[in-house]
């Protein structure tokens, strides 16, 4: 099949074709005829799937050839986007600005940690797509600084992880304030009965889509485990990101101390690094990200929220410093390499501590990952297990605060587990261009 088969205008399928594709992923296969015609969609899929261009391609066809009610003025949002983090919002609006380039819709995204006025010009302007995390929505919806009386569209990505986030209470509030009459996308990577609630309720005679899960993404990565004693971890990762000459690695920590310690240990070893995670203002993480896209930063040290969605092209290796809590972060986590159809590597430095850990990812992922010892890194047979510090230590680094009245449960399928919530996306920020984006203070 090719994107020209899909019923898409000339203009979209220039975009796509400018974006070097030309045959569709199975869920755009899929998705995109599916909202081409106008009904809901619930769809089972994951980043990495090609999910984005899944929604934005039709909604783009959709909003640029319907009629314009001539009651209406100026430019009223029509489709409303909410994602669960501030990173996925801003790459959603990067993708529907590259898809939408050769068409006159405007697109704008809001999202937390940054100043609201340069957001509330921009909601005045009035655009026709509006990307956003819950929160600051929620904060404009209270000011009365945005309408969203004329929504036609509605998506909600990642759906699974916005209710883990707690953002349930809100994104219903959202719900209220929309017309009743309106296409409603609902994207998730999981069904938890949370998930089937939600979408009974929001969702008219959907049509339902589930492409292969991300275990089968799993099957397309090189995955290995290296034992190592708790405290060589460091050094091995240097020998590592060293001996291979690894040129883009994103590691990830358990804790935001622990992500700042690493980064400051490479640095000693002359490896370019730099954190993300919710302690760091909006801006030093777009700032992170978009140099270690560039290439000019070797490794990116992230926490598991921090890096939800991050979308990066080819990225050839993942480092699991400390394996997840909950065993789902570890598919998360090595999603971000081996992404549509590339191939990746994802390698696991495990301690003593974390054997139990590595068990549960094994049982999840229903395969047992290769063990290599490394010369000069052989672990010390006799250690004993210590029990996992789930918080950071001092530093500013206290372990990741819930959202109010909202998340800080464990995850559903991991009864019992402790699970540090997750820093909630729910500052936020008006952006449309990249300049803009990075030029955020913090603060909701
Ligand atoms: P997503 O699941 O939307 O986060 O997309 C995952 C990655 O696949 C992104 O880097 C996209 O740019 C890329 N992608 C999306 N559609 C296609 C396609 N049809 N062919 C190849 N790559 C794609």
């Amino acid at each position: 099949m090719l994107f020209t088969e899909l019923g898409l205008s000339d203009a979209i399928l220039r975009a796509v074709s400018d974006q070097g594709y030309t045959t569709p992923t199975p869920i755009q296969a899929q998705a995109i005829p599916a909202v081409l015609a106008g009904g809901d969609l619930l769809a089972g899929a994951q980043t990495g799937t090609g999910k984005t261009a899944g929604f934005t391609l039709p909604i783009l066809h959709r909003l640029s050839t319907a009629i314009k009610n001539p009651n209406v003025h100026g430019t009223p949002i029509r489709t409303l986007i909410l994602t669960p983090t501030r990173e996925l919002a801003a790459q959603v609006e990067e993708s529907v600005r590259q898809y939408g380039k050769y068409l006159k819709l405007t697109s704008a995204v809001i999202f937390g940690g940054v100043g609201i006025n340069p957001q509330i010009k921009l909601l005045k302007h009035g655009v026709d797509i509006l990307v956003a995390t819950p929160g600051r929505l929620l904060d404009h919806m209270q000011q009365g600084t945005v309408n969203l009386n004329h929504v036609e569209i509605l998506v909600l990505d990642e759906a699974d992880r916005m209710l883990d986030m707690g953002f349930i209470k809100d994104i219903k509030r959202v719900l209220a304030a929309l017309p009743k009459k309106r296409q409603n996308l609902l994207f998730s990577a999981t069904f938890s009965d949370e998930i089937k609630t939600l979408a009974d309720g929001l969702l008219n005679a959907p049509a339902m889509i589930e492409v292969a899960r991300r275990n089968s993404t799993v099957e397309i990565i090189a995955q290995k485990v290296h034992p190592v004693d708790r405290d060589k971890k460091h050094p091995m990762l240097t020998h590592l990101i060293k001996t291979h000459q690894w040129s883009q690695v994103l590691v990830f920590t358990r804790t935001k101390h622990g992500a700042n310690k690493l980064v400051e240990q490479l640095e000693k070893d002359a490896i370019s690094a730099m954190a993300i995670h919710g302690n760091k203002s909006q801006s030093a993480r777009t700032k992170a990200l978009a140099e270690f896209k560039d290439g000019n930063l070797q490794v990116l040290v992230a926490t598991d929220i921090a890096a939800r969605g991050i979308d990066i092209d080819q990225l050839p290796h993942v480092v699991n410093y400390d394996l997840p809590n909950v065993a789902e972060d570890y598919v998360h986590r090595i999603g971000r390499t081996g992404r549509a159809g590339a191939t990746g590597e994802a390698v696991s430095l495990v301690c003593v501590d974390e054997f139990s850990l590595l068990k549960d990812i094994e049982k999840l992922i229903k395969r047992e990952l290769p063990r290599e010892i490394i010369d000069g890194f052989e672990p010390d047979p006799h250690a004993k297990a210590q029990p996992i510090q789930l918080r950071s230590g001092g530093g500013g680094g206290r372990g990741q605060q819930p959202r109010a009245g909202g998340a800080g449960k464990p995850r559903s399928g991991t009864p019992g587990k402790p699970r540090s919530g997750p820093a909630p996306a729910n500052g936020n920020v008006a952006v449309r261009s990249s300049a803009q984006h990075r030029s955020g203070g913090r603060g909701r």
